[in-house]
Parts: structure tokens; C-alpha cells; sequence
């Protein structure tokens, strides 16, 4: 924090031999952590994640050994149980090992799987939460996650499951019947079939809905339509993952607050539920 008029409040030592197990947000280096700084500065090793912004990596210290856990070895996809061991050889070694993982490391993440490995190697380790692109990246596309007029519960699924297939374990009637809003990770593959199943349960096919793509970078595109049409939509705008699919009248509230749209001249409307008028 070169720049910065602030001084840090005290954070806990990065020790040799332990892992700490980061998030990194969902993309703008604005959205990390305080102890996710500090870990950059301090980390011998960073084994990162491909969702890991660029910008991120460059905050680490000089010197400081950058791993792409998916790249490895020059295999494609390396098998979680790899990751794991990969992590507890290096703290065995006595690193500092930072592991970097896009939003929240507990979130579809699998932060937990690789906190259990450490727990079994007897590593020390540190869990550092992230912003979810669940809450930051609806955050980004002026969509809040709960709103008091349209819903008070909000439900994270997720849309893929490890062979690639829209999760059939998932109660969806109970789904779309009890979370006024999802949002749905790892969704852009599925769109079709997930719109399908949420209406075939219940939702209204003109329900309003977000896809948001590559949120909070310089990238960032997000696509309003309706469940019924945002396949097509998504297919012929090209959108691009990582991309989040948020289903719920909460969705309408972009109108009033898309503030980075505001930002480049859109005119934001104060009354996007139509509260006042129906109120009248
Ligand atoms: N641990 C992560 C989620 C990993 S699963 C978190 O907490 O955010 C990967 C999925 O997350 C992607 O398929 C996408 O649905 C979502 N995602 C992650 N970063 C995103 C971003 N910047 N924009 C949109 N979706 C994102």
C-alpha cells in the first residue's frame, strides 16, 4: 500500500510451513481482502486458479514463485487430490504458501476439499474469505442479492456439476417454488436446460433474469432477459464465462441501479418496482 494514507491494522504472521487459503474476489484487485494483501506480500509461492485476475498476481512480492494450478506439469486439468498434495509438498518444504482461489475459496470453490487434505498432512493453515462473485459480481451489475420489496431469501447453486451436467441431485421444484432468487454458478454451458427445469417447476417463463459475465473486470457484459428467451439471447450476444445466471424480480432493480452504467450516461430510474405508482 505504496500510496496509501492508512496504516494497516496489525495482521497475523504468514508463517513458513503453513498454507493460507485465500479468495481473490470475483476479478477487480479493489475487491481483495486486507489479509489477502498481506499474504501476497508475504507468500513464497502462490498456486492460483485460472479465475484469478491478472492484476491480482502482480500485487505478490518480487521474487515470490507464481503456480497456475491448472496448468502444472503441461496437464490440461490436473486432478483435485494433485492441487492438494502440490500444496502440502510446498508447505512441508517450509513455504509460505499462498493458495489463491477466484471469490470465496468455501463458495463452488472446493476450499474445503483442500483444507482437509491440510488437516490430514497435520499443515497449518489459515482460511481468508473472498468476495463471491455470488455478492460482488451483482454488486458490479447494480443487482443486490436480497432487495426488502422483492425477496428475503436468496439461494447459490450451482448449474455444473463435476461430469459437466446440470446437477440432478438438486431438488429444482423445491428450488424454484421456495428462493424468490438464485443465483446460478457455472451456468452458462446450461442455460437451456436449467430455464427449462426451473419453469417445468413453476417459474413464470417471462421472470426476469440477469446473466452476468465476467464481472468486475474490464469486461464486464450483463445481459437482462427473461428465462424463457436468455439462452438464445446469451447464445447470440456471445457472452463469455465465467458468467453467473440470477433468476427473480430482484433483477428489476438494475433499472434504478446499474451504477457503473450510470457512470457512462445511463439514466437511472429512482423508482424501478413501480412501488410508487402502485402505491398511488
Ligand atoms: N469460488 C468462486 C466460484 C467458483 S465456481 C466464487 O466464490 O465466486 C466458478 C463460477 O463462478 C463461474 O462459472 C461463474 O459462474 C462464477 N464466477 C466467478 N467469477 C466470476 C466473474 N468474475 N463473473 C461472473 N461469474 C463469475
Amino acid at each position: 500500500m505504496s500510496d496509501s494514507t492508512v496504516s494497516l491494522p496489525p495482521l497475523p504472521a504468514f508463517a513458513p510451513g503453513s498454507v493460507w487459503l485465500a479468495g481473490a474476489g470475483p476479478g477487480d484487485p479493489g475487491l481483495l481482502t486486507l489479509l489477502a494483501l498481506h499474504a501476497l506480500g508475504q507468500a513464497d509461492v502462490v498456486v492460483y486458479d485460472a479465475l484469478v485476475d491478472r492484476r491480482i498476481l502482480a500485487l505478490a512480492r518480487p521474487g515470490t514463485a507464481l503456480e497456475n494450478a491448472g496448468k502444472r506439469g503441461g496437464r490440461p486439468s490436473p486432478k483435485q487430490p494433485d492441487i492438494s498434495a502440490r500444496l502440502v509438498a510446498l508447505a512441508r518444504g517450509g513455504k509460505r504458501v499462498l493458495r489463491l482461489k477466484g471469490g470465496d475459496p468455501f463458495v463452488f470453490g472446493r476450499g474445503g476439499e483442500e483444507a482437509l487434505a491440510l488437516v490430514a498432512a497435520e499443515i497449518p493453515f489459515r482460511i481468508v474469505p473472498g468476495i463471491t462473485a455470488g455478492v460482488g459480481g451483482l454488486a458490479y451489475a447494480g443487482i443486490p442479492s436480497t432487495h426488502r420489496d422483492t425477496n428475503s431469501a436468496v439461494a447459490f447453486v450451482t448449474g455444473h456439476t463435476s461430469s459437466g451436467t446440470v446437477p440432478d441431485g438438486l431438488d429444482w421444484e423445491a428450488l424454484a417454488k421456495g428462493a424468490p432468487v438464485l443465483v446460478i454458478y457455472m451456468a452458462l454451458g446450461h442455460l437451456k436446460e436449467l430455464a427449462d427445469r426451473l419453469i417445468a417447476s413453476g417459474r413464470p417463463a417471462g421472470q426476469p433474469v440477469a446473466i452476468i459475465s465476467q464481472a468486475t473486470t474490464d469486461k464486464q457484459r450483463v445481459l437482462e432477459s427473461t428465462l424463457v428467451t436468455c439462452a438464445e439471447e446469451a447464445r447470440s450476444a456471445g457472452l463469455e464465462p465465467p458468467a453467473m445466471l440470477v433468476v427473480g424480480d430482484v433483477v428489476r432493480l438494475r433499472a434504478g441501479l446499474d451504477w457503473l452504467g450510470a457512470a457512462a450516461g445511463k439514466v437511472l430510474d429512482p423508482d424501478p418496482l413501480r412501488m410508487k405508482v402502485k402505491s398511488e
